[in-house]
């Protein structure tokens, strides 16, 4: 199909200095949990992205110096030219489309405990360092010889970049994590010199790394300055109006204006707290200072939005991150005019769990993401069916959708069977929870391609036993019939039954989301620690009752602080009224009252209560799959070849596990057994002598 022309905008040619983009598109730095430990992966996650239309690609943060590093986070590295082969190995992977290949350096400064180099930290101020983890190790201030040597090595790093064949660099100004930003703001510029006090002095470094990038590698490189639009660390900190103060006195020095915002976890919202273009008000007007290109973020997906982003003079670029990993194929299906193929991020941050969590990223909506290189999978090609075989899936959740989708796709007869009347299993019942309406998008997206496949028929209203499937005599059968919610506590505090008199009624998430109300004092006791505890009090509160969040955690929400959002859930519980009871466990209950127990001392109290939601664990609804297993001998008389359980109903996980249990059921339907061959390809590193 044709482009419409409404989008022709967004595939006009723009120039950035001395190189030229081919198109709007604009895939901003992010990471992949993969860095330096995985760069072929890392490579060929790109490649893919290349392949997928985008105008422009970068790296991840790129450590620019041994001398400022951010272990246990796993990013790249330039220290010496041993990483060049590396990161070349990447610009070429960015080049393979005619994409432009930019690298993100930074500096990390006060934002780099150095745990690895043991070099002591420099930044422009004497102060603790600032990380997630708090660690405890301080930055002494720099010197104007240690300011010589940083801008000396941003120079090794610039030459280094263009060896490797980079068309752009970005100076990382932004999150806090970057040492120009630090510079920047007078939250952590306290120097009294030429490079601290007024905004001109604190932009100083800025101005020099910029002016010697340019001198260095600006004929056939372009440099570009990645600032957060508000710091947003109170009245000191490098706020809006600083910002376009600092633009306006330098409008022309970087060749194009990247901004992001805040720190991370206010510039990468999840969806539950951020709208699509949530910054807008914030980079309104900037372009109107500057004749250079403008970019800007905000989970965008919307080919209509991103339209009227450069119509409305706000954004040159559209910056995307998660966008671009949740669909690489993004500008390609606007550009062939196949709109309803895109597959929208959900803006859950399970991506960014991967970095977090320092394990390779995943994506609840694209199961392939970072598996191109290590498994061979690609986002929009799958291998032909290998056989005439037909496949029954069971189950219509995020796994079976998936498994469904998969299979169709490679051509196989696939039936879908499905108990309820409507799709999408967990996913149909958790997006009706306050803030996670997007999540219904893992669902929108599958049931679409469904509806274009002739090979696949859904069936609803069907809840199938073991003997169903075994009287239809399907060659293979998938069954992804999920998980339930226990209501007996059993977690990770009680690994049995929570001891109760049944003097409180006790419910599951699955009570709460299936419309029960509960009017009074409500407990909700989180051994989960995901956002499914704190999500079902915020639902309560909003339905009256009066919650308190009892978890044995130190914090609401815990697993959140790997997705950005637990300070977020946090404030926006006490503000509906939600009372957060932390470090203590649900001990029992009796007598109307539910006992907590101190996790430090055992100290038990003992408080009056209507009704408890528990919120601590699933459990596979399996017995399908165990009836099926019970009659195995029986299975090549039915015509059945293999029977397999994925997703919730072989492990509870979050969506993100399922989406991948059912894409790679489908892909490896009909390979051979590799027995204990390692499943994946990785890099080992070399032995140096
Ligand atoms: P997953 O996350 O693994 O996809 P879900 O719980 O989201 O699991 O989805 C499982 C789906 O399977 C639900 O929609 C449920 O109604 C359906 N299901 C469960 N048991 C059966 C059955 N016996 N026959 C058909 N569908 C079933
Ligand atoms: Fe979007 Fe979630 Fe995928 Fe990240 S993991 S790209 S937030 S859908």
């Amino acid at each position: 199909m044709a482009r419409d022309p409404r989008y022709d905008i967004l595939f006009e040619p723009v120039k950035i200095g001395p190189v030229v983009a081919p198109n709007r598109f604009y895939q901003v730095p992010h990471c992949n949990g993969g860095g330096y430990r995985d760069p072929s992966a890392v490579a060929e996650m790109r490649k893919v992205k290349s392949e997928g239309g985008w105008g422009v690609i970068f790296t991840e943060q790129v450590e620019l110096h041994h001398s400022s590093e951010i272990t246990p986070y796993i990013e790249l590295h330039l220290w010496d030219d041993k990483d060049i082969p590396m990161l070349a190995k990447m610009a070429d992977a960015m080049h393979e489309h005619r994409s432009l290949a930019g690298i993100e350096l930074a500096y990390s400064g006060v934002n780099g405990p150095n745990l690895y180099s043991r070099e002591v930290p420099r930044a422009p101020s004497a102060l603790p360092i600032r990380t997630f983890t708090n660690d405890p190790v301080s930055a002494r201030a720099m010197d104007k010889k240690d300011i010589r040597d940083l801008r000396r090595w941003h120079r090794n790093a610039f030459i280094r970049a263009k060896q490797a064949g980079y068309d752009l660099i970005c100076l990382y100004g932004a999150h806090g994590f970057g040492v120009i930003q630090h510079f920047l703001s007078r939250a952590t510029n306290q120097r009294t010199d030429e490079y601290g006090g007024s905004l001109q002095n604190r932009a100083r470094l800025m101005r020099e790394l910029i002016e010697e990038g340019k001198d260095a590698v600006g004929d056939t490189m372009a440099i570009t300055l990645r600032l957060s639009l508000d710091e947003l660390v109170g009245s000191v900190g490098f706020g809006n109006e600083e910002v376009r103060d600092l633009i306006e006195m330098h409008s022309e020095l970087p060749d194009l204006w990247d901004l992001a915002h805040g720190a991370w976890e206010d510039c990468s919202g999840t969806s539950r707290f951020k709208e699509e273009g949530a910054q807008q008000s914030l980079v309104e007007g900037i372009k109107q200072l500057t004749t250079k290109p403008v970019v800007g973020v905000g989970r965008f997906t919307s080919p209509d939005v991103m339209v009227k982003q450069v119509r409305n003079g706000i954004l040159d670029f559209i910056g995307c991150a998660r966008p671009s990993i949740a669909d690489p194929f993004l500008p390609k299906k606007i550009d062939e005019g196949r709109i309803e193929d895109i597959r929208e991020c959900i803006g859950c941050n399970i991506c960014v769990s991967g970095d977090m969590t320092m394990s390779l990223s995943r994506c609840t909506q694209n199961p392939t993401f970072m598996e191109e290189w290590r498994k061979g999978w690609h986002p929009e090609k799958i291998e032909k069916r290998g056989s005439d075989d037909n496949v029954l899936v069971v189950g219509a959740g995020p796994a079976g959708l998936e498994a469904a989708r998969a299979l169709g796709k490679r051509g196989y007869d696939v039936a879908l069977a499905e108990a309820l009347t409507e799709p999408g299993g967990r996913v149909a019942r958790e997006c009706l929870l306050p803030g996670l309406s997007a999540w219904g998008r893992v669902r929108d997206y599958r049931v679409y391609q469904l509806s274009q496949m002739a090979n696949v028929q859904t069936y609803f209203d069907s809840k199938l036993s073991a003997d169903d499937i075994m009287d239809f005599g399907f060659a293979h059968v998938a069954v992804a019939t999920g998980a339930n919610w226990r209501s007996d506590g059993v977690g990770r505090y009680h690994t049995m039954a929570i001891p109760s008199d049944g003097s409180v009624p006790v419910y599951s998430p699955d009570d709460i989301m299936n419309g029960t109300l509960i009017p009074g004092n409500v407990l909700v006791f989180d051994d989960d620690h995901y956002y499914m505890g704190g999500v079902i009090a915020e639902k309560l509160a909003e339905q009256g009752s009066q919650v308190t969040l009892l978890t044995p955690a130190a914090y609401v929400s815990d697993w959140s602080r790997n997705t950005l959002d637990q300070s977020f859930i946090h404030q926006r519980l006490v503000s509906a009224g939600v009372s957060p009871l932390l470090n203590r466990g649900l001990a029992e209950i009796k007598a109307g009252q539910y006992v907590s127990e101190c996790v430090y001392t055992g100290s038990f109290l003992a408080h009056d209560i209507d009704g408890i939601v528990l919120v601590t664990s699933q459990i596979q609804n399996d017995s399908v799959w165990r009836g099926l297993e019970s009659r195995q001998n029986e299975w090549s008389d039915a015509g059945i070849k293999s029977v397999r359980v994925i997703g919730d109903a072989e492990a509870p996980a979050p969506i993100a596990w399922a989406t991948y249990a059912g894409h790679r059921y489908a892909r490896l339907l009909d390979t051979d057994d590799i027995g204990d061959t390692l499943p994946f390809k990785r890099e080992v590193a070399q032995l140096s002598s």
